[in-house]
């Protein structure tokens, strides 16, 4: 089905920058460029910038970035990460295949970790916290680096959702020991298919991911270091990832904007809550516009009949899914906040018209339900539980 005002647009995207891709691609092609050439080392370093550190490594995916940031942290068997349940599977998948227990704690109404669950959680195990930035808005850095001093822990920042995100004028990324980033094409820079990045000042940090990515091998003296793996940024990805890094602050902005009218149509419907984003310090980058609702699969079911298409970010609890084997660690606001978020259409391509169709059909809905009932998941827990099997 076409969508009138679909997730994304990954076409329109594309016929808007056509004529650079274009140009990137027949450049980087026709002089053969395909494996760690300049147009990798080019990204690199204007990301680096971006982001405000030393260093930027380009490897395979968002995933590969965690995984290789655990292990050049020296994370492993024996060790405890701290990470959120309401996050995308694979930061607990490089938690796990670095060697290490992940253990996952509560967020707070931003959606993002809460400090004092962290703290909680410390035990003599604990190595490291990953902290995720979701939905383009950085973490209470201040705090979690308070907390991660006094008890001497590394940070490694999942900011796969969060790239151009700031938080007291510092970029997310830039904060802990490695900042991770995605470049999966939902993602607000994304590419051709997946890719990742790694962001740090530290220079071993940086050698050693370097190693990784490319069969552990010195590529000046030919040793292998480490038994490696086959995880680079493709060169073809990171000349068009070059060509859109500029185009990024723009799009930025236009997810503020974006933001900002989804804001002004939706505040004052009683049953629906919208992002919680509190106070001065931070400067969102909207990767996500998630509203919450106790009638989420209802008004969801609605959009998508008014030809709105929404996503769930992420409709069960992580513990949930039987083949992680991971312990319920009994988060009762991550396990609400899977019944009831729902993530509107956010893009750079998406116009005020579209979220105009958006804002209206959602007024409708809640206008349409009939006086007193509205709230019966308040006065029914059983539908707070939905998805919780056994
Ligand atoms: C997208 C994402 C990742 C993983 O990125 P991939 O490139 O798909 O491996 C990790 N964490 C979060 C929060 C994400 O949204």
């Amino acid at each position: 089905m076409s969508y009138r005002v679909p997730f994304v647009n990954p076409g329109e995207h594309y016929r808007r920058l056509k004529k650079e891709i274009d140009q990137a691609l027949t450049d980087t092609l026709s002089r053969g460029d395909l494996i760690l050439r300049s147009q990798l080392r080019d990204f690199e370093h204007n990301l680096a910038n971006f982001v405000g550190t030393k260093h930027a490594v380009g490897v395979a995916s968002g995933y590969h970035a965690l995984y290789f940031s655990l292990r050049a942290a020296g994370i492993g068997p024996g060790d405890e990460v701290v990470t959120v349940g309401h996050t995308f599977v694979a930061t607990v998948s490089a938690i796990v295949h670095a060697g290490a227990r992940p253990v996952l704690v509560e967020v707070g109404r931003d959606f993002n970790m809460d400090p004092a669950s962290l703290e909680a959680a410390i035990t003599p195990r604990t190595k490291a916290i990953l902290p995720v930035h979701l939905n383009g808005r950085v973490c209470q850095m201040d705090s979690i680096q308070r907390i991660g001093e006094k008890h001497n822990l590394v940070i490694i920042e999942d900011a796969a959702q969060a790239m151009g995100a700031e938080f007291r004028g510092k970029k997310a990324g830039s904060f802990g020991l490695a900042g991770c980033f995605s470049f999966y094409p939902l993602k607000a820079l994304g590419g051709l298919g997946d890719g990742g990045a790694i962001t740090t000042d530290d220079p071993q940090v940086a050698r050693m991911v370097t190693l990784l990515r490319f069969n552990g091998e010195d590529r000046q003296t030919g040793e292998y270091h480490y038994h490696g793996y086959t995880a680079l940024l493709d060169n073809v990805q990171a000349a068009v990832l070059d060509v859109k890094l500029r185009h990024l602050p723009q799009w930025i902005e236009h997810r503020r904007q974006i933001a900002e009218l989804y804001r002004e149509g939706l505040e004052g419907i009683e049953e629906l809550s919208l992002p919680q984003f509190t106070g001065t310090e931070h400067s969102d980058s909207f990767q996500n516009y998630v509203v919450r609702t106790t009638h989420r699969d209802a008004l969801r079911a609605f959009l998508d009949s008014c030809g709105v298409e929404t996503l769930v970010h992420w409709p069960k609890p992580m513990w949930e899914h039987k083949g992680l084997g991971l312990a319920d660690p009994g988060l009762p606001e991550t396990r609400r906040i899977c019944n009831e978020v729902l993530s509107l259409p956010m893009s750079s391509e998406i116009t005020p018209d579209q979220v105009a169709v958006t804002v209206e059909s959602i007024q409708e809905f809640f206008a349409r339900q009939p006086a007193g009932t509205l709230r019966p998941a308040a006065a029914n827990p059983g539908t707070q539980v939905k998805g919780a099997k056994n």
